[in-house]
């Protein structure tokens, strides 16, 4: 009998029996560690845990609690979901059955639409057979038997994609249990009982292979965990995040509109939304100052000639709009870059003038697909915090540092702890090997100066150049990006910048693009959702609201109103004949910070008696200039 060396994760060797399965390796050294397993990692191939091995190998388990367990966990739901389905409804054709970030879904061929009380019936099905504890069995068939095997049940997706595998591929892998046969890859959990925590959560339309001219299928979206514990906390999650879903608070809260007649993806900013926005921008402006930034400002459409001059045209293009001015072709900016070029060409630079900062709240346009628009979080109209640096290859690594310092800051300001990638060339890029690794490396020691940990994205850098993003992290956990440092070599030579270094000779500025908070309207959307719309007193459209008991209060409610105007307290008034507990349940809705009810003894004492939003307290009687040196300090903390 063949002997194999197997390697096992502590680093010790062993030999074994040939054919002895990763699974029955593993159990042998690590008995309890099986119990949690999926799969294994055998010679670096994920594998089920019942595939024997035949050589030398080295052996590493997969556990159901690690991302890799836990997709292999919901990808076989999903399988457990299929068959179910195809229990209970007659005529039902399978497709495809992925995992995806948060779950899986699969996609059915169906004559009718799934309701919520069939998915009760689904999960009830599911359960069944997951106390059955089916295992996965996997074999291996020839792709002719394998398209009469699901020409003769009428799979016609699954004939589809077996005829669509390249022409080496000889040999399909299937996966059943119980009665349900599926094609697939795997690797699976070894058998349905493993499975403790599960849910489906929706149903959806999509297109056969997500294109529109191929037919309507359903998708049953589902999620699963290793634990109930671990899936009872997602769905709270889930639930409070449809609580404060900035659409809705948006709505509730008057700050904007999207609106179908103006057009998909493009934001309506009600008054107090474009309040909240001003109050962002005029941040920036300040902060910008503060860290030697110039403003500048750049033109909507710029000529053809100069996308194609940037790369934009070829690197671009699909996400870009065209128009036309005096038979001339414009295309309207997706980036700030291009006017803050020539306005660096303006003139001979000196290396005494390096580095030079432009900073433009830079409004650009990019065509994103109707699917993946969502309120304000992904539009396309939106305004950028773009900054361009133009520096000497000295300067860089400080002006990096001094970016992430800025964002450091940033996130403090707004409460957010963040996490940070390095992202690396992308296939399709430009510039030479030598640019990419110089720029690349000074975003890598840069970090490393500011002792600031970091994950590497390989691959997912811009076309010009490497970047740096931050990520912030929501009162829910949920990660979103906000700022970018993004390296770029290529601009300045294509647009020929040059500055006179000391020496006397012309140079090469290196250059960098940076955003701090990103798309302005997207960062509101994380604001909203991450308040739950009750924004803290300095970023609150409207501090305060003053309501009055009854008319005869409204002399003294004007007097008050116009003494915090002045002081430049945004405030509202409700001085309408209504209950004055009806106005101050309104008042809550709207998540004011203060309330200032005007009664008899306010009108007499000339004071105001403010009641907090946080935790409903009421502050006493003061002073109207109490009152302001009050909502001052909150402000004065953050800007
Ligand atoms: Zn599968
Ligand atoms: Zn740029």
């Amino acid at each position: 009998m063949k002997k194999t060396t197997i390697t096992l994760p502590d680093g010790s060797a062993e030999s074994y029996q040939s054919g002895t399965t990763a699974g029955e390796i593993v159990a042998s050294r690590f008995g309890e560690a099986l119990a949690s397993a999926v799969a294994a990692r055998v010679n670096g191939q994920v594998v089920d845990l019942d595939r024997p091995v035949n050589e030398d190998a080295s052996i590493e388990l997969i556990d159901i609690s690690s991302a890799e367990g836990l997709g292999i966990l919901r990808h076989s739901i999903s399988h457990i979901m299929a068959q179910a389905v195809q229990d209970i409804f007659e005529g039902v054709k399978v497709t495809i059955g992925p995992s995806i970030e948060d779950g899986f879904y699969y996609d059915f061929e169906y004559a009718n639409t799934f309701t919520p009380e069939d998915l009760q019936k689904i999960e009830e099905r599911m359960r069944a057979i997951i106390s059955a504890d089916h295992p996965f069995v996997r074999r291996e068939i020839s792709r002719g038997e394998a398209v009469s095997f699901f020409e003769e049940r009428g799979e016609s997706y699954k004939v589809e994609l077996i005829n669509d595998l390249p022409n080496d591929v000889t040999r399909v892998s299937l996966y059943s249990q119980g009665s349900f046969v599926d094609l697939c890859r795997g690797p699976h959990i070894p058998s349905t009982g493993m499975i403790k925590a599960f849910k489906l959560l929706n149903v959806a339309g999509a297109y056969w292979r997500g294109d529109e001219t191929n037919k309507m299928l359903q998708r049953i979206y589902g999620t699963g965990f290793a634990t109930q514990e671990e899936l009872d906390e997602y769905l709270r999650i889930v639930e409070e995040a449809k609580r404060r879903d900035h659409r809705r608070l948006g709505r509730e809260l008057d700050l904007f509109q999207m609106n179908d007649e103006a057009g998909p993806g493009l934001v309506i900013f009600h008054p107090k939304g474009a309040l909240l926005r001003t109050l962002i921008e005029d941040w920036e402006r300040k902060e910008h100052l503060k860290r030697g930034y110039d403003i500048v400002m750049g033109p909507q459409i710029l000529k053809v000639d100069l996308w194609r001059k940037s790369g934009h045209f070829d690197h671009y293009r699909e996400n870009m709009y065209f128009t036309e001015v005096d038979e001339q072709p414009y295309g309207i900016k997706p980036m700030n870059c291009l006017a803050h070029m020539l306005i660096y060409k303006s003139k001979i630079r000196s290396y005494r003038d390096l580095p030079l900062r432009y900073f433009e709240l830079g409004t650009v346009h990019r065509h994103e697909k109707t699917g993946v628009l969502h309120g304000l979080m992904r539009a396309r109209q939106f305004t950028q915090d773009d900054a361009h640096i133009l520096c000497t290859p000295e300067q860089l690594n400080a002006e990096i540092r001094a970016i992430a310092d800025f964002v450091d800051y940033a996130m403090g300001v707004f409460g957010f702890p963040y996490e940070v990638e390095l992202s690396t060339r992308p296939e399709d890029s430009i510039g030479t090997d030598a640019d990419w690794d110089l720029a690349t490396d000074a975003l890598r020691l840069a970090l490393r100066d500011n002792e600031i940990p970091y994950d590497v994205n390989e691959g997912d850098g811009a076309f010009y150049g490497p970047k740096i993003d931050f990520k912030l992290k929501d009162a829910l956990g949920r990660k979103w990006q906000c700022a970018t440092i993004q390296c770029d070599f290529t601009l300045p030579e294509r647009f020929d910048l040059s500055y006179i270094g000391a020496d006397g000779e012309k140079h090469r500025p290196v250059m960098l693009h940076r955003v701090i908070l990103g798309a302005i309207e997207r960062f509101m959307g994380v604001l909203i959702e991450h308040y739950a719309g009750a924004f803290p007193v300095w970023l609150s459209p409207v501090q305060a609201t003053i309501l009055t008991v009854t008319d005869k209060h409204i002399p003294h409610g004007e007097e008050v109103y116009s003494r915090l105007v002045e002081a430049g307290v945004r405030c509202e008034r409700d001085f309408r004949n209504e209950k004055l507990g009806y106005k101050i349940r309104e008042g809550q809705m709207q998540k004011v910070p203060y309330m200032l009810v005007i009664g008899d003894r306010e009108m007499e004492s000339g004071t105001v008696s403010p009641r907090e939003r946080d935790g409903g307290k009421n502050l006493g009687s003061m002073g109207i200039d109490d009152f302001i040196a009050t909502v001052r300090e909150k402000c004065d903390r953050y800007a």
